[in-house]
């Protein structure tokens, strides 16, 4: 019996970063919610402290929204933290956790991302797990054994919960340079991730794989169409309601 293989329905999340202000937040949802997006969901993550803002704006949207990092810990003396319950009580849907920018200027290493993802999941956030090499990396060859490294550390702890989570191959050189990985060197390590899945034992067909590193409205359509990527994960074009349009059309 022929089996047809899941159809995962594409994801194009918005990373702001540390970007923004009231006045362009609303400027910038307004623009986004008047258009047609497409058949994609779509996500905008935005700093902690215009999440209350962002969830008023969208809730009565198709657009999703989260944040950009949780903590580790359900609640303590932990200075400047957010926990993944205080982003499930306003009503946030995603959280980044890994983003190389967090790994590089913050110190996270593989097992605080997997206990930070392993916190978005007990309180019902999608955690989306980023992972990626350095061009140092990519130049040694060694991009699948970090990539591996990575994404391993998430399965050790997840276990069989890693089927909830998102993941996003962003390679650091690619991302915020204007660097695109091709979508052919995309697609062979998204391959090599979901590969990596299924023999951990995940359902790896059915979980979505983003892609992040300089994705414009431009090279949005021949990254998206590579069998196994799921969407994106957009840094500065996801700032410009334009473009961030396009990108989520782009994903149909
Ligand atoms: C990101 O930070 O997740 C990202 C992909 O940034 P950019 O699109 O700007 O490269």
């Amino acid at each position: 019996m022929v089996t047809a293989a899941p159809s995962r329905r594409k994801l194009v999340v918005g990373n702001w970063k540390m970007n923004g202000s009231v006045a362009a937040n609303a400027a910038l949802l307004d623009a986004l919610k008047a258009a047609s997006l497409g058949s994609a969901e779509v996500s905008v993550c935005v700093p902690a402290p215009y999440l209350r803002d962002v969830a008023t704006s969208l809730a009565n949207s198709a657009i999703a929204w989260g944040a950009q990092d949780c903590s580790a810990h359900a609640s303590g003396a932990y200075t400047g933290e957010v926990s993944a319950a205080m982003l499930a009580e306003l009503g946030c849907r995603h959280v980044i956790v890994g983003h190389s920018e967090r790994r590089a200027m913050h110190g996270e290493g593989d097992r605080l991302v997997a206990d930070k993802a392993a916190a978005a999941l007990a309180n019902g956030l999608v955690p989306i797990v980023c992972v990626g090499e350095t061009l140092a990396e990519r130049e040694a060859n060694a991009t699948e054994n970090v990539v591996a490294r990575q994404l391993g550390a998430v399965i050790d702890v997840l276990a069989a919960r890693i089927d909830a989570v998102v993941v996003a191959y962003e390679p650091v050189w690619a991302i915020g340079t204007g660097k695109t990985a091709t979508p052919s060197e995309a697609q062979a390590v998204h391959a090599f991730l979901r590969a990596l899945l299924g023999k951990r034992g995940a359902a790896s067909a059915a979980i979505r794989i983003l892609y992040g590193g300089s994705v414009k409205a431009d090279n949005a359509t021949e990254l998206f169409a590579a069998p196994d990527i799921d969407g994106g994960l957009i840094g500065g074009a996801s700032l410009k309601a334009a473009d961030f349009i396009a990108i989520c059309r782009a994903a149909n």
